[in-house]
């Protein structure tokens, strides 16, 4: 069974659970914020997504194709 998972819009708690594809409408329906009682969800899909796109800024991969010299001066 999959696992949603998705935040709260108004305070940004993270409510995670599981069901299968044909009842996850019906849980979404009945779900509830615990901290504020809010029905207004942004689904986050796998956490994962949201800190590569972070990571992606911070230089810590290489760029495709470019070593250390984009220019391939360095005869590699
Ligand atoms: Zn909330």
């Amino acid at each position: 069974m999959p696992l949603y998972e998705y935040r709260c819009k108004e305070c940004g708690e993270l409510i995670e659970f599981r069901a299968s594809m044909d009842k996850k409408e019906e849980m979404l329906e009945s779900l509830k914020c615990e901290q504020c009682g809010s029905s207004n969800f942004a689904q986050v899909f796998g956490g994962v997504a949201l800190t590569g796109t972070k990571s992606e800024g911070s230089g810590g991969d290489l760029p495709p194709g470019g070593f250390s010299c984009p220019g391939g001066a360095c005869g590699l």
